[in-house]
C-alpha cells in the first residue's frame, strides 16, 4: 500500500527527503510537512504543509491523522505528544528513541551504560555541581545546554576558574551538563541506517570540518587509517544495535589524540555530513531513510566517488535577499535550499565536488579553494 508520510520540519532536510520520496511513487503517495515558515523548502518541492510550530500539539495530532508514518528532520519534536499519537500513525524513529537522543545528558548516559565510548560528563543543576565537575575534569571543559541546542549554540567553553560563575549565569535554563574537553585530531561521522525489521547498514566514515561550531566541509571518505575507520564503523554498528529506532542517524565522533573514537552526539535524522551521498554513493541518505522507515530492504552504502561537500552559509555581516549563485564546473553539484533570506551563517545550500577518474581528495580540496569565492553570499541590491 502506498503510504502518506508526515515530516516534522520542512527545511532543507525535509526538502531533500521530499525529493527522494518523489522518486519512489510506488511506495509513497504524498508528503505532508509540519513547519512554521510559510513556503518552507519542502513545500517548494511539492510537499503539502501544515503551518504551525514543531511542538504544537493540535497540529501534530492533525499530522498524525493525515499520515501513515511520521518522521522528522529535527530532533526538537515533542516526544510526549508524538507518543500520544502512536495509535494514529507509525512513528519512526520511535518517540522513546527521540526522547533519549534529544536530551544530550540522557543520550550520553545511554551510550555510557551500553559501553559505547564517550568523553566524561556530569549533570549540572547548581554552581556547586559545576565546581565539582571542573575539579574532576580540569580546564578547559564544555558546559552544554541539554536540550534544543544545535550547531553548537548551547555550548560554552570554560577556560579557567575565573570563568565559572559567568559561565553558570550565561544560560537561563539550568538543565545543563559538563563535558571533559576532547583534544581531538579530527571530527568524523558515520551515517547509519536501521530499518523497521532490524537490518543495519553504515556508510563509510567521513571527516568533518567545523567553523564557529557549524559544519563547513565534509570529506568522504575520511583521511584516516583502515584501523580507525574500522573502529568507528564497529562503534556505529553497536550504537545502532542498542538504539533500536528505525531511520537514518548521524553519529558524530571524535578521533582523539591517541586514536580512540569517542561519540560526541547522535542526530536521529538525516544529517548534513551525509549530503555528499547525493552524488557520491549508490543510495542517498534521503532514500535510505525512507527505505528504513518504510521497512524496505536498505540500499547499498557503497561510496562510488570520493567527494567533498562544502556548505554555502549566509555571510556573517549580512541579512536580507541575496544574489543567486551559479556554478557551471564539471563534477561540481550545487544544491540551494530555496531560502529567500540570508542570515549570518544560515545554511542556504551546499556544493558537492565529485572526483573524476584519478582525482584525489587533495585535488578536490585545491579546486574548492577556487570555488569558495563563487559561492560567497552577497546582497541582491
Ligand atoms: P555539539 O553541538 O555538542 O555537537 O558541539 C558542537 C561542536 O563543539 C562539536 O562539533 C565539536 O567541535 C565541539 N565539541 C563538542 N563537545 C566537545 C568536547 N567534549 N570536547 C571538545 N570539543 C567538543
Amino acid at each position: 500500500m502506498r503510504k502518506i508520510l508526515g515530516i516534522i520540519g520542512g527545511g532543507q532536510l525535509g526538502m531533500m527527503m521530499t525529493e527522494a520520496a518523489k522518486k519512489m511513487p510506488e511506495h509513497i503517495k504524498k508528503i505532508i510537512v509540519l513547519d512554521p515558515t510559510e513556503n518552507c523548502p519542502a513545500f517548494k518541492v511539492g510537499a503539502e504543509q501544515i503551518i504551525a510550530d514543531f511542538k504544537d500539539e493540535k497540529s501534530i495530532q492533525e499530522l498524525a491523522e493525515k499520515s501513515d508514518i511520521i518522521t522528522y528532520e529535527i530532533e526538537s519534536g515533542n516526544s510526549d505528544v508524538l507518543k500520544s499519537v502512536e495509535d494514529k500513525a507509525e512513528i519512526n524513529p520511535s518517540p522513546e528513541t527521540l526522547k533519549t537522543i534529544q536530551d544530550k545528558f540522557l543520550q550520553k548516559t545511554f551510550l555510557y551504560e551500553n559501553k559505547i565510548p564517550v568523553t566524561e560528563f556530569i549533570q549540572i543543576t547548581s554552581i556547586e555541581d559545576l565546581q565539582y565537575g571542573l575539579t574532576k575534569f580540569g580546564y578547559p571543559a564544555l558546559l552544554k545546554v541539554r536540550r534544543d541546542a544545535y550547531d553548537g549554540r548551547g555550548n560554552l567553553k570554560i577556560n579557567s576558574s575565573e570563568d565559572v560563575q559567568k559561565a553558570f549565569n550565561h544560560f537561563k535554563v539550568k538543565n545543563l551538563m559538563l563535558e571533559k574537553f576532547v583534544q581531538f585530531k579530527m571530527e568524523v561521522s558515520v551515517i547509519a541506517a536501521r530499518n523497521t525489521k532490524g537490518q543495519i547498514k553504515t556508510y563509510p566514515l567521513v571527516e568533518n570540518i567545523h567553523e564557529n561550531n557549524i559544519l563547513r566541509e565534509t570529506i568522504a571518505p575520511a583521511r584516516v587509517t583502515k584501523e580507525i575507520s574500522n573502529k568507528a564503523e564497529k562503534i556505529a554498528q553497536t550504537t545502532m544495535t542498542v538504539l533500536k529506532g528505525a531511520g537514518v542517524f548521524g553519529i558524530e565522533m571524535f578521533v582523539s589524540a591517541d586514536d580512540e573514537i569517542l561519540i560526541n552526539e547522535i542526530a536521529p535524522r538525516v544529517h548534513n555530513s551525509g549530503h555528499h551521498t547525493l552524488q557520491s554513493s549508490e543510495t542517498t541518505q534521503f532514500e535510505q531513510h525512507l527505505r528504513a522507515i518504510l521497512g524496505l530492504e536498505l540500499g547499498s552504502v557503497k561510496l562510488i566517488h570520493p567527494t567533498v561537500m562544502f556548505n554555502v552559509l549566509g555571510s556573517k555581516d549580512f541579512e536580507g535577499e541575496y544574489k543567486p549563485i551559479k556554478i557551471s564546473e564539471q563534477n561540481v553539484y550545487l544544491k540551494m535550499y530555496g531560502k529567500k533570506i540570508s542570515k549570518p551563517l544560515r545554511k542556504l545550500g551546499h556544493i558537492n565536488l565529485v572526483a573524476e577518474k584519478g582525482e584525489s581528495i587533495k585535488d578536490l580540496l585545491k579546486k574548492l579553494v577556487l570555488l569558495k569565492d563563487k559561492v560567497r553570499i552577497t546582497a541582491l541590491n
